[in-house]
């Protein structure tokens, strides 16, 4: 089943049963705690957090969604893209733990020829929260799994908060068992490759209070009015659907990896390390070019040194592989021809898309030259003084001047039996950032050399990724 057939079932399925079909928002967040969406939620987080009525008591949605803190996993796990589409169905104050359980279990095991996918039922494991016996009942008897294949964990899986005062609740995860080849059984709980988890149902059903963490905090009582909120890939179902070993052989991306073999005569299959960096320019470039298609321009913060980063790694792949010259073009006009169909401002906004990505790519190749002889000369010395690891100041120096993200410098000593001073590398980022801020600070109450201050602010404002890994899980 093709990924546009995935989410047109989904859709029909859920507005036959009365959601209201909602389009998925843009990947910029209308949210000061979020950088991008990672999830499905998120632009309905007023409503669930009772701040504007809903357009209707049930919604659906397919929401493009960036999980930056995922970038790590690309091409290692078989799951976790940057970019990806979370399938979801939404209940405000109407139905509830129940509801969500059966319309779920009935999407995933319905025969195609009434509108589902079809999924063996043998293969589907649960987990639920270890106190919600309710989840488990429901997953029992009223659908019918055994209990052998329902698994309790602790909060951290299954437990969702924002992380403040507001709602929270249990969470139930669906997962698909790949059989042994993906290795030993035992569940979920034991084996996240092989017991891959498909599909989040969250019950939101209790208020918590203020606390130190995601789990250390009390349960208020029940919310006057509970909802649902749930998540699906829409890039692992279609991994299961499509009979693929990984999310990146699906449908939509392998025709990228296909252009990238093509743009490089690497073969897929041949070798693991290349394996791995043609799913992540696969990956990275559809990222890339999703980030362009919403506004996001490349930059040395915020939302714009996601895109540098994640845009830079892709190419940089593509040299490791063997491309030389320019690859962009071609990649970016594979992502838009597989995309399109589903995001149609790809189609409308394609000149830019273009040329916000080459000017990138060019950016980036000079850079690379330049940046490449001064990591050189760092790694000559370092050896020459006997160490193993290159100093921080080298690695911010890098980033400064040349743009290159820490994970590139990383990579780059790497390859060349280094470590890199991490810390000291971002000792100097923090510095220069309070810097900048106390000078900006000046210059409001007119203190401040405005010649010195520009030379600063020029080349301030790069942030690394705390922020938004903190706030990532904020959502389902
Ligand atoms: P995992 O444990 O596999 O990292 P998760 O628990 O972080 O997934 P949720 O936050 O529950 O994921 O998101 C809901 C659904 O979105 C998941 O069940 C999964 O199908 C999908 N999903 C989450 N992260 C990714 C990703 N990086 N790439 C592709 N699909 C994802
Ligand atoms: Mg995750
Ligand atoms: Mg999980
Ligand atoms: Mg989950």
């Amino acid at each position: 089943m093709e990924s546009a057939e995935i989410r047109r079932r989904w859709l029909s399925f859920f507005e036959e049963r009365g959601h209201k079909v909602v389009p998925s928002a843009s990947l910029i967040a209308d949210d000061p705690t979020l950088l991008l969406v990672p999830a499905g939620m998120v632009p309905f987080k007023p409503y669930f957090l009772g701040e504007a009525k809903p357009p209707a008591p049930r919604v659906t949605s397919v929401q493009k969604c960036v999980r930056t803190p995922d970038i790590e996993e690309v091409g290692k796990t078989t799951r976790h893209g940057t970019f990806f589409q979370m399938c979801g169905n939404f209940s405000f104050g109407d139905y509830f733990k129940e509801g969500a359980i059966k319309l779920a279990w009935e999407l995933l095991t319905a025969p195609q020829d009434k509108g589902g996918y079809a999924l063996d039922p043998e293969k589907l494991w649960i987990t639920v929260y270890k106190e919600d016996d309710e989840a488990e009942r429901i997953w029992r008897d009223v659908i019918g799994v055994p209990a052998e294949r329902i698994q309790r964990l602790g909060m951290g899986p299954n437990f969702w908060s924002m992380g403040v005062p507001g709602p929270c609740g249990p969470c139930s995860e669906i997962n698909y068992d790949r059989g042994p080849e993906f290795g030993e059984e035992g569940g979920p709980a034991v084996n996240d490759e092989r017991y891959v988890e498909i599909w989040n149902l969250v019950f939101m059903q209790f208020e918590r209070g203020a606390g130190t963490g995601k789990e250390d905090f009390p349960i208020l009582g029940d919310l006057p009015s509970k909802n649902i909120d749930t998540g699906l890939g829409l890039e692992r179902l279609a991994m299961i659907l499509q009979g693929v070993q990984n999310m990146y052989e699906t449908d939509t991306l392998q025709v990228v990896m296909d252009k990238a073999t093509e743009l490089t005569g690497v073969r897929y299959g041949a070798e693991h390390g290349s394996d791995v960096s043609l799913r992540v320019v696969a990956d990275h470039m559809r990222t890339s070019v999703m980030l362009i298609g919403d506004g996001v321009t490349p930059g040395n913060e915020g939302r714009g040194y996601v895109l540098r980063r994640i845009m830079r790694r892709a190419i940089r792949n593509m040299r490791l592989l063997g491309a030389s010259g320019p690859v962009v073009a071609e990649l970016v006009d594979t992502v838009i021809k597989t995309m399109g169909e589903q995001y149609p401002e790809l189609l409308t906004e394609r000149k830019r898309i273009e040329t916000v990505a080459l000017a990138e790519e060019a950016a980036f190749l000079k850079a690379l030259k330049g940046g490449t002889n001064i990591l050189d000369t760092a790694v000559t010395e370092t050896k020459a003084a006997g160490s193993t690891v290159l100093p921080g100041d080298k690695a911010f120096l890098l980033h400064d001047t040349w743009g290159f993200p820490i994970d590139l410098t990383l990579e780059m000593a790497a390859e060349q039996g280094l470590t890199v001073d991490e810390d000291g590398f971002r000792r100097l980022m923090k510095e220069q950032r309070e810097r900048a801020k106390a000078d900006a600070q000046a210059k409001k109450t007119g203190h401040a050399d405005l010649g010195a201050y520009r030379e600063i602010a020029d080349n301030a404002g790069a942030t690394d990724f705390t922020g938004y890994t903190a706030t990532e899980n904020e959502a389902v």
